[in-house]
């Protein structure tokens, strides 16, 4: 999974100050059948035919949670009218245990079991961070006619004890739309689809989205790829991102080498409005053959394209770890009683560090961009708690105080991955890196064969050499701060600055700008009027934003006015409906942004440069 702190999450603190305006079963199979084309009050019908049931009581579960997300979203709650019948329509006594299980009675006699799900995307509250929305990416979307994000998970369900048994799911659609993904579909109907996986955690891993067609497929090295993009008033399409994604993948598949063996490969891309009632959690999960991708269709095609790279690249590599390697806790995963594996610095901080390692590898950024990319990491790891041990958060993840330091398996996590990445190169004279370590990690382990958790360490280490173990153990496993800059300079990198623009409306995790809980105005903080947007325009604190360049602005839509500023340049042409008091204004100017000293990283040292250089282009 990967979770963008794009500066829309920082927004977070506006919601905060709100004033409450959110407001036949033969033999051994499950058949479901899901219902898109008669969709009624936003919710769609499941009907699920189980396999012979041999005890009085069954239970049927929803996922609590998923693998790849490491938080506990009860699916189950967002089914509703859950009924179980007898083959002669009778119906049979139901039980709801907890937002995820329902216990039949009688259960021999069982034919089959309906349900309405509604979808998650409209109930989301905020952005996705701060609170207990279902992350967007994991989440299942219900617009009648337009589109339908299957994230089967949230549709499908299984029977206690029954995980291992074969699904053939059936999804009724309208002739209009088209369902994306990895599955193959074995009806040639076009308003009904077939799917069959060999057992429910295939399901879950197989997400479909249906919508108008809007899809490219193309080959890269010999795995085909289908690029399927949702966006809701048409600004994008598949076509116009595709060249960017081929070129991306190919580098991906360049740098991996040999791990990957998946032949096909779907990116579903949901662009939101971000209005109320759409996704507002950012980002993508990853699976063994597609990724779900949720982002601002506000978003300027420049920014698009860089966001895809980073997320999709960061899902792809997944595919090393931890859908490849991974421990017990993983394989083994209990939807409803999930434990958690030790080891998200390598799940997903060794993952984030390929994602951009790779793209310094193949020549997609300079060393300039993956030194700044660094310092970040750098600095927002610093506002996250730098002593809590990494494999204790991770255990703990689904619980406070861990579950607030998720965020850090991007930052910590992927500094962690470059440190060790640091020394095997410089133990191997710049031969071997972190990637040769995942290629040997995937031998010994693999899909089928999961590691217990508490023996990874030894085994990389006699992998490697006793200096990562010892770096393992104090900084990993313990609770003392990574030096990074003694690890850069082995490789001749030492710090810098750098003058960056920032945003006018926010600056680190602080908003410039403030709500006025009665009318959800938009007003300029007074502690930041001094700043340079606010003043080449004139506006002093309290100074309410009515319209930017013509367009509306207030709570409601706040979202959109900081993506929209996201894309502004220097010296761009504003204007801005403005109120101080009672009396309003239209200004005309240009866009000043704020620049800000930044930390960042430099190559300094040319005796190391050879081992920099098998770091980063090896
Ligand atoms: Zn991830």
């Amino acid at each position: 999974m990967k979770k963008i702190l794009y500066s829309l999450a920082l927004a977070v603190t506006f919601w905060s100050c709100k004033t409450g305006s959110t407001g036949t079963a033969k033999s051994n199979t499950v058949e479901v059948n899901i219902n898109l084309t008669d969709v009624k009050d936003d919710k769609v019908l499941v009907t699920v035919t189980p396999p012979a049931i041999k005890t009085d009581e069954i239970v049927y579960s929803i996922p609590k949670t998923v693998p790849g997300t490491y938080s506990t979203d009860n699916y189950g709650k967002y089914s509703e009218d859950f009924k179980a019948f007898d083959a002669k329509g009778n119906p049979l006594t139901v039980k709801r245990i907890d937002d995820n299980s329902w216990s039949i009675s009688n259960a021999k006699t069982l034919k089959k079991i309906t349900y309405l799900v509604n979808d998650t995307f409209d109930t989301e509250k905020g952005t996705g961070f701060g609170n207990d929305d279902v992350f967007s990416p994991a989440g299942t979307n219900i617009d009648a006619g337009k589109n339908f994000m299957l994230n089967t998970h949230g549709f499908v369900g299984y029977f206690q004890d029954k995980l291992d048994v074969p699904y053939k799911v059936t999804v009724t659609h309208p002739e209009t739309l088209w369902g994306a993904t990895s599955m193959t579909d074995q009806d040639a109907s076009n308003t009904s689809d077939i799917f069959t996986t060999s057992r429910y955690a295939i399901l879950v891993e197989n997400p479909i989205m249906y919508s108008k067609p809007d899809y490219t497929t193309f080959n890269v090295n010999g795995m085909d790829i289908l690029i399927a993009v949702y966006s809701p008033t048409g600004k994008y399409t598949a076509e116009s991102i595709t060249p960017e994604m081929k070129t991306m993948m190919t580098a991906q598949k360049n740098f991996l080498g040999k791990v990957n063996s998946t032949k096909k490969y779907t990116v579903l891309l949901y662009l939101s409005s971000a209005a109320k009632d759409d996704a507002h959690g950012f980002g993508a999960l990853e699976h063994p053959t597609a990724t779900t991708v949720v982002l601002p269709e506000s978003m300027s095609k420049e920014k698009l394209v860089e966001a895809m790279k980073d997320v999709v690249s960061h899902e792809f590599f997944h595919i090393v770890t931890p859908l490849t390697i991974h421990s017990k806790e993983i394989q083994f995963f209990d939807y409803n009683a999930p434990k958690m594996s030790e080891h998200l610095w390598m799940y997903e901080g060794v993952t984030e560090y390929f994602a951009n390692l790779f793209q310094i590898n193949q020549g997609l950024i300079d060393e300039a961009e993956f030194y700044t990319r660094i310092a970040d990491k750098i600095d927002q790891a610093k506002s996250l708690d730098d002593t809590m041990s990494f494999t204790l958060m991770s255990k703990n993840v689904l619980e406070q105080p861990y579950k607030d330091q998720y965020l850090n398996v991007y930052q910590k996590g992927a500094l962690i991955g470059m440190c060790i990445d640091i020394i095997i190169r410089e133990k191997s004279n710049g031969e071997r890196g972190i990637l040769d370590l995942m290629h040997k990690l995937s031998d010994e382990y693999g899909v089928e064969k999961p590691f217990n958790d508490d023996e990874l360490f030894a085994k990389i280490t006699s992998l490697t050499y006793p200096e990562v173990g010892e770096f393992l153990n104090k900084y990993v496993a313990g609770t003392t701060p990574i030096p990074y800059d003694f690890y850069l300079a082995k490789v001749g990198v030492t710090k810098a600055t750098e003058k960056k623009p920032g945003n006018p409306f926010i600056k680190g995790q602080t908003p410039n700008i403030t709500i006025d809980k009665a009318t959800k105005e938009i007003a300029v903080r007074p502690e930041s009027e001094s700043i340079e947007f606010f003043k080449s325009l004139n506006l002093k604190g309290g100074d309410k934003i009515l319209t930017v360049n013509n367009k509306s602005y207030n709570l409601d839509n706040i979202y959109d006015l900081i993506t929209e500023s996201e894309n502004w340049k220097e010296n761009d042409p504003i204007t801005l409906k403005t109120k101080r008091g009672t009396k309003e204004e239209t200004i005309k100017g240009t866009v000043k942004l704020p620049y800000e000293e930044a930390e960042t990283f430099k190559a300094t040292d040319a005796s190391k440069e050879k081992l920099k250089n098998a770091w980063l282009k090896g």
